[in-house]
């Protein structure tokens, strides 16, 4: 699964991909701000998706 980073007040994808990045990448990457939403990034993003299918699936039955 590939790592998922979303920005805390839009909700838009900052990054995407199978290499993981540290929070300090994204954050250098757009300045320190969504370009979205203008809204300051967290050094320690609160979303960050990283969900193997095997979890998913036993937490559905
Ligand atoms: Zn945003």
């Amino acid at each position: 699964m590939p790592q998922k980073v979303l920005c805390d007040g839009c909700g838009e994808t900052l990054y995407e991909g199978y290499e993981i990045k540290s929070p300090e990448e994204i954050y250098e990457t757009y300045n320190g701000r969504c370009p979205k939403c203008g809204k300051k990034l967290l050094l320690i993003p609160k979303r960050v998706e990283i969900l193997p299918a095997r979890d998913s699936l036993r937490s559905s039955q």
